[in-house]
């Protein structure tokens, strides 16, 4: 079967860009999603407690006012129940399940040189091919299962956040252990504790939160949604994170110690992750940022009851929002009930799962489920599940072996005519994903509309663009606190044996954005464009400007 454009996966981005290259270039698309059904992410992150960080009023597209003003949010986050329900309804109203296939995972993709076609096989066999390949497979859809030994002789369940059962885990009457406390963990542990006869959670690194003040939303605050579009779309357009909240111009250290209590006080009590915004420089000072984090601690340490118990989850030893932030419903005041206890893993490590449980240092502990919220292999993992060849039969797993290397993360030197929707080097996992997204799938629309139009065959990235393109991006993430975490999966280091390099672009989506619009302004500068004769190259100029 051969198609214009083959989209990898049905998420959020998948669905845009078949909506996008289909209905607006009037392209042959076909979407191949592994998942049985639409949703990407939220197709298979079911956990109990599982909700998004995004308020819902930014957690959507904003592409077309009419989808926008109809959709009806319940509450401040939504759920993936509820992010299904609204991604289903974008299907039925552009009519776009007719060009997905799903439960159809894709193992491979071969660029072929002689007739300028990508060959994608699927795990079925399958074999299609088209003119262009977008990657819509999402950052954090890798699940990472450690390799602690013993695993496979542990008697009880255990079970990867990442891929929740979809008919739910009954925790009643059960010893739980919960490895991982990053957003999902946070996210997970005040749901499981409710039922479980006892959880116990397993903390490697201890981690900030703030509440995330979830509620049901009220017909004003709906309405106010509603009649705001324009002004809520300028906003998520114009921050550096494509959140629907602006962030603070005022530095930390300007404001007094009372008048900063006051302002943190505030956002704590508002919830979610306007914290970060408090202040503009809390991801640039650490001056500045030791006065958010030493305010949560302070939190931390008030809320947990028992103190070493508080010490423990308050002794945190990187700057506030240098990991991605989590934000909670009563994750601390979870560690008050009877049922839950935490197990410090850098006073006590685990030795290995036993067949009863998990064996730290100093004992065993005995459980009937593991929970494993330790993440995802990030960015990377999900372009690198597949075995992609360009030009030559050039692996990309080859490629990256020391890290990957992108133009703008939206294409890769030796790879024509392949897009990668947030791919590595660009916002994504910085930001609100669909506003990265929207961005992304509109700028590889007008590319190969572009192309088209001038009978373009081919087009990639040269490989100085791409090597300035690295550079910036590890100049932009220097710049921050984000680069003094070293151990967060934003550089790899949760997964053995992955390259240790900052991944996502830390520059702001819209000064990406900005940049991305320049670079297709001037005749698509960095990449080199194949007109079937000779190919041109568009020197780059100097990144001034971004
Ligand atoms: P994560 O942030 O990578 O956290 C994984 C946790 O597992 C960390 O506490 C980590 O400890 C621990 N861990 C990993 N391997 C371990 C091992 N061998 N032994 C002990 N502990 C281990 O993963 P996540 O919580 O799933 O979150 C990933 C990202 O997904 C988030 O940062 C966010 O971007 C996204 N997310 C979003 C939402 C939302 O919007 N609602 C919800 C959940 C997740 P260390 O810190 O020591 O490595």
């Amino acid at each position: 079967m051969h198609l214009d454009a083959i989209v990898i996966g049905a998420g959020f981005a998948g669905l845009y860009q078949l909506h996008a290259l289909r209905d607006r270039l009037g392209l042959r698309v076909c979407v191949l999603e592994a998942g049985g059904d639409l949703g990407g992410t939220w197709y298979w992150n079911r956990y109990p407690g599982a909700r998004c960080d995004s308020e819902s009023h930014a957690y959507r597209y904003f592409f077309s006012k009419e989808l926008y003003e109809e959709w009806q949010s319940s509450e401040r986050y939504p759920g993936p129940a509820e992010i299904r329900a609204y991604l289903d309804h974008v299907a039925r109203k552009l009519d776009l399940r007719r060009d997905i296939r799903f439960s159809t995972r894709v193992t491979a993709a071969r660029y072929d040189e002689g007739t300028n076609q990508w060959r994608v096989e699927t795990e079925a066999g399958e074999r299609l091919s088209a003119t262009w390949l977008v990657t819509a497979v999402g950052c954090l859809s890798s699940t990472n299962v450690p390799d602690i030994p013993g695993l496979a002789d542990f008697k009880g369940r255990w079970f990867h956040t990442g891929r929740w059962p979809h008919e739910g885990v009954d925790f009643r009457g059960q010893r739980v252990g919960q490895i991982g406390t990053g957003s999902t963990g946070i996210q997970a542990a005040p749901v499981v504790a409710e039922t479980a006869a006892h959880l116990t959670v397993f903390q490697r690194t201890a981690n900030y939160s703030v509440p995330a003040g979830n509620h049901p939303l009220t017909a004003e605050f709906r309405q106010w949604v509603k009649s705001n579009f324009e002004e809520i779309r300028a906003v998520t357009r114009s921050t550096v994170n494509g959140h629907a909240f602006r962030i603070s111009e005022r530095k930390a250290l300007e404001a007094s110690p009372e008048e900063r209590r006051a302002v943190y006080e505030k956002a704590w009590e508002t919830g979610g992750l306007q914290f970060r915004g408090t202040f503009y420089d809390l991801l640039t000072s650490r001056a500045a940022n030791d006065t958010a984090a030493e305010f949560i601690k302070a939190r931390i340490r008030a809320i947990v009851k028992d103190p070493a118990t508080a010490q423990d989850l308050a002794d945190i030893d990187h700057p506030y929002a240098a990991k991605r932030p989590p934000i909670d419903s009563y994750y601390f005041e979870t560690f008050n009930r009877p049922n839950v206890s935490l197990v410090n893993l850098r006073k006590d490590p685990i030795e290995r799962i036993t067949p009863n449980g998990i064996k730290t240092r100093t004992r065993e502990h005995p459980l009937d489920i593991i929970v494993f919220a330790t993440g995802f292999d990030a960015l990377t993992g999900p372009l690198l599940a597949m075995d992609i060849r360009g030009r030559g039969g050039c692996s990309l797993r080859e490629d990256w072996k020391a890290g990957p290397h992108t133009y703008l993360g939206v294409q890769i030197a030796g790879y024509p005519n392949l897009f990668t929707i947030t791919g590595p080097g660009s916002p994504s996992v910085l930001t609100n994903m669909p506003a990265a997204i929207e961005q992304h799938v509109e700028w590889i629309t007008d590319c190969i509309a572009h192309l088209r139009k001038n009978h373009i065959r081919t087009i990639e990235p040269a490989e100085p663009a791409v090597q300035a393109w690295g550079e910036h991006v590890q100049e932009c993430a220097r710049a921050t606190l984000l680069f003094d975490a070293k151990h967060s999966w934003y550089f790899g280091a949760n997964v053995a044996g992955k390259p240790q390099v900052f991944m996502p672009y830390a520059g702001g989506l819209a000064r990406y954005a900005r940049h991305c619009a320049e670079v297709a302004a001037r005749g698509y500068e960095g990449f080199v464009l194949d007109r079937g004769r000779a190919a041109e190259a568009v020197a780059p100029t100097a990144q001034a400007g971004v």
